[in-house]
């Protein structure tokens, strides 16, 4: 069913890449599918692949790295340029596996293409500009050099809400460094890695440098990336409790870790606020990917002035979304991406309104199929409810209602998360203070999409360590040298 669907059916493989080879699933003992969340089919059976196949992946990608390090800036971009370009090629396709292995919206999911695709082009440019630095010695026969050179190997885990840009963004700053990756995708959505994968071996990249193992076993994978001191560096994107989990592990090795993990997103509109411009940063950044993103906005603070007619506009607009099937015409809003994630939602819906929040819009599942769920507005809403403090990672937007600046900066600082936040105001002084006053890595002034490969993404407290894109993101897969010359 899926291969009918696309222009090049050698995109969508069936086999998973373990450092020089291809494996089958025929070669592995162990086999899961993958299900298009949108209808319930099986669209794939992959490898399930063993610890020896891990530690292969591994021990490949420690010896094609040494070789990689050795090519220059230059050589590494334009392998890295040729992706991007093979990316924005087939992005129809990328676009079509990857809707029908998470559900999003096709146009959407072209978008994430684009997206990936962006850091792809980013690093590539970046690859030839790993400045180090000179520093005046300080004795008279000394000169000092600070050079940057890559970790060495390093592991990634990413999420199903964002199966090509998660990876995207740290497999391109890896090897424009000069490091090797072994990835491994969520298990639900492990074909648009793949894709990744046989794109990146059709633009020239070395075998081993970059593998893509498929596994549902993540707890072991991420084991035996914590536990192998060929791996230096760890780098993951999801729940901060498996943050936490790889934390613990990599403590043995001291590992180098880059953290992308919750966020519990708050969006202000103070009474000054453009009302329009709220309302569709609010559509953007609360109903995007169904409400399956880390930087959703997931708590919606309204000035007590603008309340009702925020509410209002807002609604008008939720109501013209339209829920189904990623690849149907106007779609809007895709499935969950499994039941636990409509469980939860229907969970925190159902504790706000026990404790007095209104329905507004939504509110239920939808009659689209099994993992699908209406978008929802929650009026009245409190902190006492799931919503303020929880992720829930669906359309549901909950409205509070607020006073003042100081008392909705604590409101919105009251998490351990620390990832994005977003806010509309007109008045210059206010967006100064309040931008410096939330505790956010990423502040988004009257605009709710704030995700660029020219910015650093990442968060603060339990959000994470580290940062993707921007000239930052190249510092995460390099370490610093410092080079003490002396009898000069
Ligand atoms: P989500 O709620 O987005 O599924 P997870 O943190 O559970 O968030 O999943 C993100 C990635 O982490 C997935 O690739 C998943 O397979 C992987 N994962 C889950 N548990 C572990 C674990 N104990 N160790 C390593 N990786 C894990």
């Amino acid at each position: 069913i899926l291969t009918d669907k696309l222009k090049d059916p050698t995109l969508a493989t069936d086999k998973s890449l373990a450092g020089n080879e291809w494996l089958a699933a025929s070669q592995s003992g162990k086999t899961f599918e993958v299900t298009n969340p949108a209808t319930g089919e099986v669209i794939a059976v992959l490898p399930d692949l063993s610890k020896a196949e891990v530690e292969k992946a591994i021990d490949a990608a420690y010896t094609a790295q040494k070789a990689w390090a050795k090519k220059t800036g230059k050589e590494r971009a334009a392998i890295l340029r040729k992706l991007n370009d093979l990316m924005v090629a087939n992005a129809d396709d990328l676009a079509t596996i990857l809707t029908m292995e998470m559900g999003k919206p096709w146009p959407e999911a072209r978008g994430e293409i684009l997206y990936g695709a962006s850091y792809v082009e980013w690093f590539a440019e970046e690859a030839k500009r790993v400045y180090g630095d000179t520093i005046p010695g300080h004795q008279a026969d000394k000169r000092i050099m600070v050079i940057k050179q890559p970790v060495g190997v390093v592991g990634a885990i990413t999420p199903w809400n964002f199966p090509n840009a998660m990876l995207a963004r740290k497999v391109a700053p890896a090897l424009a460094v000069g490091c090797a990756m072994v990835s491994k995708p969520a298990a639900q959505t492990p074909l648009s890695a793949l894709a990744l994968a046989v794109l990146a071996e059709r633009a020239g990249l070395p075998a081993g440098l970059f593998s893509v193992l498929t596994s549902t076993d993540a707890a072991m994978v991420g084991e035996e990336m914590c536990a192998n001191d060929k791996v230096r560096k760890l780098t993951f994107t999801g729940s901060t409790n498996v943050g936490r989990i790889l934390m613990r592990q990599g403590a043995d090795q001291i590992m180098k870790l880059g953290l992308e993990l919750g966020g519990n997103a708050p969006f202000i509109v103070f009474d000054d606020a453009d009302l329009d411009a709220a309302v569709e940063g609010a559509m953007i950044s609360k109903y995007r990917n169904a409400g399956q993103t880390c930087v959703c906005a997931n708590r919606l603070y309204v000035q007590s002035g603008i309340y009702d007619a925020f509410a209002e506009k807002l609604a008008e607009k939720v109501k013209q979304l339209k829920v189904g099937d990623g690849f149907a015409d106007g779609v809007t809003t895709g499935p969950l991406i499994d039941a636990k994630a409509v469980e939860k939602v229907k969970e925190h819906v159902a504790d706000a309104v026990s404790k007095g929040a209104k329905v507004a819009v939504g509110g239920e599942p939808s009659s689209a199929g099994d993992l699908f769920f209406e978008p929802t507005i929650l009026t009245g809403v409190t902190t006492a409810m799931k919503v303020a403090t929880e992720e829930t990672f669906g359309p549901v937007a909950p409205l509070f209602k607020f006073e003042t600046e100081e008392e909705v900066i604590e409101l919105a600082n009251a998490t351990e998360f620390g990832l994005a936040s977003y806010f509309y105001s007109k008045d210059i002084a206010k967006i100064f203070r309040v931008a410096e006053a939330l505790e956010y890595g990423m502040v988004g002034v009257n605009t709710g999409l704030i995700s660029t490969e020219v910015a650093p993404f990442g968060g603060i407290k339990q959000s994470g360590l580290g940062r993707e894109g921007s000239k930052y993101g190249i510092d995460d897969y390099t370490e610093i040298k410092y080079i003490c010359l002396g009898g000069i």
